[in-house]
């Protein structure tokens, strides 16, 4: 169910964006590429959950949204298929460097993001990698230096940003915010400050929060431009 937003200038050109798509209930319906649409049948993904059918067709209409929905709504695939059709109209290619960061509170909840990219995203040709800290800093460094495709908890990825020589993010196109209130709470809130101003401003940002904090709403300001509120209250 999408929300209103007041601060939404693009009034008019959203509303034939609802026309066009609010009725549509399964991924078939959307404008997808045949890469997006193969991977999520790999995964049996037919029919959108509710956060799904708010939020896709605002963030494959290039804007920035700001998504409440709770754990379980689905939030994952509603971030990814958004992220890989726009690397894929940007006809985004394995020597274009990073194109995209999603970042998640836990390295537990990065590689579940990670293994939902593995399927949804198997028939693109993008290089993907995870960034969690964990290992060796050296060994990571090396690895990430050229993946068009970030999944990262905080903290390692603005180490990396900070001290990695080589990896650079001024062609980024996309970044994801996934549970910010969690991240938030977990006192990483000058942290993200830190990467989202070392990040390029000319982007798309897909921020999806459980809840609307006054920390959340103040990282929305800082991070998002004219977004697109969208909120799910029950899940199915
Ligand atoms: P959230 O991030 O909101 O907690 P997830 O993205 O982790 O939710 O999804 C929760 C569960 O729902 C996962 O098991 C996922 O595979 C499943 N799921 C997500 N979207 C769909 C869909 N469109 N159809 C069927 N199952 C889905
Ligand atoms: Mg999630």
């Amino acid at each position: 169910v999408p929300g209103s937003n007041p601060l939404d200038t693009d009034a008019a050109e959203v509303t034939v964006e609802k026309q066009k798509f609010s009725s549509a209930r399964k991924f078939a319906e959307l404008p997808l590429s045949q890469r997006t649409l193969a991977g999520l049948a790999k995964g049996k993904w037919q029919k959108m959950t509710d956060i799904q059918r708010a939020a896709i067709p605002h963030a494959l209409a290039g804007r920035d949204v700001l998504g409440a929905a709770k754990t379980g709504s689905g939030k994952t695939l509603a971030f990814l298929v958004p992220t890989l059709e726009l690397l894929y109209r940007e006809r985004w290619g394995r020597m274009d460097g990073l194109g995209a960061l999603i970042i998640s509170p836990t390295r537990e909840l990065a590689m579940q993001i990670f293994d939902v990219l593995r399927i949804a995203g198997v028939r693109h040709d993008l290089s993907a990698g995870l960034v969690i800290g964990g290992k060796d800093k050296a060994e990571e460094a090396e690895r990430i230096c050229g993946m068009n495709l970030l999944v990262c908890t905080p903290g390692r990825l603005l180490q990396h940003l900070d001290e990695t020589p080589g990896f650079e993010a001024n062609g980024l196109q996309m970044l994801v915010l996934d549970e910010a209130d969690r991240i938030l709470d977990m006192g990483f809130s000058s942290t993200l400050n830190a990467i989202v101003a070392a990040l390029p401003k000319k982007r798309q940002t897909l921020l999806f929060s459980a809840t609307q904090t006054k920390d959340v709403k103040a990282l929305a300001r800082l991070s998002l431009r004219s977004p697109q509120y969208v909120a799910v209250h029950e899940t199915s």
